[in-house]
C-alpha cells in the first residue's frame, strides 16, 4: 500500500501537471460521474495522509489508492484510454489516469471535515498538531507498531516507515504507546516527518543517510531484511496492526526506551 510520501508527491506532480487548467474529464469504466467537471477548471490536488482530494470549483473528488491504485501520467498521443480506467484528467499536455482505487468518490464539505476527523495529525501537513497523535499514543496500551499505522492516530506512515522508524529510534514494536516518553514522542515525530519529506522529494522510501548501494534494501535498516544494516543480528518478524513488522531484537530491545 502506497505510504503518506507517495500520495504527497502525486498531489504535487498533479498540480505541477493541470493545476489551473480546463480539464477534459472522463471516466472510460463508467464508475465515476464525471459530466458536472468535464471542461471545468482544476483548482488542485492535496494530500492528507493516505488520501488524496482532488478540487474542482463545484465538486471535490476524493481518492483513496488502497493496496491496488495507480493514478499515472500518460503522455498526450491520441490513443483512447483503456476501459479499466477509472477516471481520466486531461489537460493540455498530459493526462492522468487512475485505476484500482478503493475509493473514488464526489465529496462535499461535510463529507470532508467528517473524513479528516477520523485521521490523526499527518506529518507532513503544515496545520498538524502534533499534539492530538501523543495524546493518542500516551492514553493506549497498544503496541506502538500497531498504533503507529492506525491512521487515526497519525497519517501517512504505513508498513515499511513504521518498522524504520522504531528501529531507528531503538523502540521495541510491541511497546505499549502509554510507555513511550513525551521526548520520545517528539524525536519520533520529527523523525517521521523527515523521512515523509525526504520520500516525497525522493518518490522511494530511504532511512539510511548515506547508502551504499542503488539497491532499495541497502536503503533501510531492517524492513525487509534478514540481518540488521546496524548490527548484522538477525532480523525477527512479528505481526502486529495485521501486518508484519521487521525488527531486530538487539538494535530494538524489549526493556524500550
Ligand atoms: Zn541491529
Amino acid at each position: 500500500m502506497p505510504e503518506g510520501h507517495t500520495i504527497h508527491r502525486l498531489a504535487r506532480d498533479l498540480n505541477g501537471d493541470l493545476a489551473g487548467d480546463v480539464l477534459r474529464v472522463s471516466s472510460p469504466q463508467g464508475r465515476v460521474p464525471t459530466e458536472t467537471v468535464d471542461g471545468a477548471r482544476f483548482e488542485r490536488a492535496e494530500a492528507v495522509g493516505k488520501h488524496l482530494f482532488l478540487h474542482f470549483p463545484d465538486a471535490c473528488l476524493h481518492v483513496h489508492l488502497g493496496l491496488f491504485g495507480r493514478f499515472r501520467r500518460r503522455k498526450l498521443n491520441g490513443a483512447p484510454p483503456r476501459d479499466t480506467i477509472r477516471l481520466r484528467l486531461e489537460g493540455p499536455r498530459y493526462a492522468w489516469e487512475l485505476s484500482g482505487a478503493t475509493a473514488s468518490d464526489w465529496v462535499d464539505e461535510h463529507d470532508i471535515s467528517a473524513l479528516l476527523e477520523r485521521i490523526g495529525p499527518d506529518p507532513l501537513s503544515p496545520r498538524a498538531k502534533p499534539k492530538l497523535a501523543w495524546e493518542m499514543i500516551h492514553r493506549s496500551k497498544r503496541p506502538l507498531a500497531a498504533l503507529l499505522l492506525d491512521q487515526r492516530v497519525m497519517a501517512g506512515v504505513g508498513n515499511v516507515y513504521r518498522a524504520e522508524i522504531l528501529h531507528l529510534l531503538g523502540l521495541h514494536p510491541e511497546l505499549p504507546g502509554n510507555e513511550l516518553s513525551q521526548a520520545t514522542f517528539q524525536k519520533l515525530w520529527r523523525l517521521t516527518k523527515k523521512l515523509l519529506a525526504r520520500g516525497v522529494e525522493e518518490k522511494t522510501i530511504r532511512t539510511v543517510d548515506k547508502p551504499s548501494d542503488r539497491t532499495k534494501r541497502e536503503a533501510l535498516h531492517v524492513y525487509g531484511r534478514s540481518s540488521c544494516r546496524n548490527c548484522k543480528g538477525r532480523v525477527v518478524r512479528v505481526t502486529l496492526g495485521q501486518r508484519d513488522i521487521h525488527y531486530c531484537p538487539r538494535c530494538q530491545p524489549r526493556e524500550g526506551e
